[in-house]
């Protein structure tokens, strides 16, 4: 049984490059939900918290993609609206189960003009994902899972990431995923390597790798921070991620109002 689809609230669309993790470089145009279920400290996008924005369905989104100029946030990029893969990031993209229908399928109608099938979705895996994933077979998605620390949030939260253990345990192929976290202090330390030891003994499906980038909003406190983390990531066998956009100072975005 599929997931009735309702209308979303977006709140930014633009094409970029992806700046960090797993796909970093590929030409992707982002799509930003409004609200999300944690309240992290550090949080980049913390105006989604008010639920800003437009409520889509899948065809008003594609259509307001197709009909709108949509801002690049890289000056001198040249690909084709076509050459762009979809990324959903948060607020929270799997937040309901409506949200998720509809990520599905704003994905199909994006196959059907541009030919790609590969979605990547950025989350902090705190829910499971429904069935309609599996289901459509024909469209391979990439879940790049951000756990949070429970101490980065504001008042108490459950953020443990079930949507680990769930992929963890799942064999398809058409769905793979990656963890990706924040290195700020040596305090995170336990909490990232906990988790990488759980996905380290996967016999099943497709995991990518384990991303830790360097902590910081500027790029002298990325650039600060980045020996640290890349020292941590050479004792544990995991893989340094620059954050792009920071060191690159990608701009322009835009706002769905
Ligand atoms: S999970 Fe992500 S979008 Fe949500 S509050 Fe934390 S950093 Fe922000």
């Amino acid at each position: 049984m599929t997931t009735k689809v309702n209308k979303q609230r977006i709140y930014q669309i633009f094409k970029t490059l992806q700046g960090e993790g797993a796909y970093i470089g590929l030409p992707v145009l982002l799509i930003r939900f409004a609200s999300c279920n944690l309240r992290c400290r550090f949080c980049d996008s913390y105006e989604n918290w008010s639920n800003p924005g437009k409520d889509f369905s899948p065809e008003e989104l594609i259509n307001y993609i197709l009909t709108n100029y949509i801002v690049e946030s890289v000056q001198n990029v040249s690909y084709k609206l076509n050459d762009y893969l979809l990324m959903f990031t948060g607020g929270e993209p799997l937040m309901t189960e409506d949200r998720q229908a509809f990520i599905v399928e704003v994905s199909k109608l994006w196959n059907e003009y541009s030919g790609k099938d590969f979605v990547i979705i950025e989350t902090n895996g705190t829910n499971p994902i429904i069935d309609d994933f599996v289901y459509c077979s024909n469209i391979k998605f990439h879940f790049s899972i951000s756990p949070k620390e429970m101490r980065y949030q504001h008042k108490y939260v459950d953020t443990y990431p079930k949507l680990v253990d769930q992929l963890n345990n799942m064999n398809v192929n058409n769905i793979s995923f990656s963890l990706k976290f924040v290195y700020e202090s040596s305090q995170c330390q336990e909490f990232i390597l906990t988790l990488a030891e759980k996905v380290r003994n996967r016999t099943v499906g497709i995991f990518v790798g384990i991303f830790v980038m360097p902590e910081g909003a500027t790029k002298e406190k990325q650039l600060n921070n980045s020996y640290e983390t890349l020292l941590f990531c050479t004792k544990h066998n995991l893989i340094f991620s620059p954050r792009l956009h920071i060191l690159q100072d990608f701009k322009e975005k835009e706002f769905i109002r």
